[in-house]
């Protein structure tokens, strides 16, 4: 089959960028008497410009997630690499991208600051992945797809050989958004960027590595999609403080704590299912479960008035009377159970 190659789908302006050389690009030793950045020469820690390419991150990372370095591309959390993925590949007003619905705002709310057309696609039965429709949605300005999986608020994984046709059939960048995997206990797709360059994989440090705040989101990809994107980025876009704590934090194991709440997970849904006013507790892969009751407000409201907060995703396409519930610790998880025998126990009454 013909394939695209990058160089084609990639903007003509984004291709022929000459990009911002900064002072560490132009003089890479590490000692020195530095006066080439006009830094502060105060020394605080936090005085000079963080490394740009962000070397030694990225060293630690590709040793974790078994990728190449130059495979890698660190943005200010997810987020800016599904900014990126418009800037870099979509012609505004021209050009257009898909997406399974319902999925992660944030793509929609990216292509529409970017001006490119979202082309949202429903998610079948039971939210099954959509293969044909998603590629007859496709047309000759269809620049990129976005697939997430485990998807967000639906929960589930979507099977891997689905995902590889997509990215098979489709001539633009097939964006994979893999922010739940650690939950899943799957492979992720980052093995098939050497056969399929047209993925992009999305992780992020903001869940399962319990580092939201920090803001570290990773673009796994082909080196000229990474190199590309590092062109286009903020210069220093991972700030001082956040690659030294990231760095610290990375060598703490998460695996504990991903392994308890995979357990909370299956107990909390168990528990969900047995209540009279829940219709249904979906399958989850992700670290949180996509609940229908009987009246989704009703809940949020006695929840809220708990002092506990869910997400309510009843004006949701295809989420009607479903809250999202995140997997909390044992003991949150037990105050949420709590409250929600009392709702059963108060709506029994009337
Ligand atoms: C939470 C989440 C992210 C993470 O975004 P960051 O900007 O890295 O915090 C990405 N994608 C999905 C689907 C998410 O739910």
């Amino acid at each position: 089959m013909k394939k695209k190659n990058i160089e084609s789908i990639v903007r003509a302006n984004i291709a022929a960028l000459s990009p911002y050389s900064t002072a560490r690009d132009e003089y890479q030793g590490e000692l020195g008497v530095f006066l080439d950045a006009n830094e502060s020469p105060y020394e605080n820690g936090y005085n000079r410009y963080p490394d740009p390419h962000q070397k030694r991150l990225k060293a630690i990372l590709s040793e974790k997630k078994g990728v190449n370095a130059e495979n890698i591309f660190l943005g200010n959390g997810s987020d800016e690499a599904i900014d990126l993925m418009f800037r870099l590949f979509c012609e505004p007003a021209e050009d257009n991208a898909v997406a399974i619905a319902p999925s992660y705002g944030m793509y929609k709310v990216a292509a529409a600051i970017n001006n490119v057309q979202m082309r949202e696609i429903q998610l079948g039965e039971e939210f099954s992945l959509p293969v044909e429709e998603l590629l007859s949605a496709c047309d000759e300005h269809t620049k990129l797809m976005f697939i997430c999986s485990p998807n967000n608020p639906t929960g589930n994984l979507f099977p891997r050989e689905s995902i590889l046709h997509l990215a098979e059939e489709f001539e633009g960048m097939l964006v994979v958004d893999e922010a739940y995997i650690d939950f899943a206990g799957a492979e992720s797709l980052v093995g098939a960027i050497a056969t399929h360059p047209n993925i992009v994989v999305l992780q992020t440090l903001s869940k399962a590595w319990a580092m939201a705040g920090l803001r570290l989101g990773l673009a796994l990809a082909d080196k000229r999609v990474v190199e590309i994107m590092s062109q286009v980025k903020y210069p220093y876009n991972i700030n001082q403080a956040a690659l030294q704590i990231v760095e610290k934090l990375l060598s703490e194991p998460i695996d504990d704590k991903v392994a308890e709440i995979v357990t909370e997970r299956s107990e909390v849904a168990e528990k969900l299912c047995n209540m009279s006013f829940v219709d249904k507790v979906y399958p989850s892969d992700a670290n949180f479960l996509l609940v229908r009751v009987d009246d989704a407000d009703a809940v949020y409201n006695h929840l809220i008035a708990d002092g506990i907060i869910v997400r309510n995703r009843t004006r949701v396409q295809g989420c009607e009377g479903c809250l999202r519930i995140t997997i909390g610790t044992p003991e949150e998880n037990l105050k949420m159970l709590k409250s929600l025998e009392a709702y059963e126990e108060k709506s029994a009454v009337c």
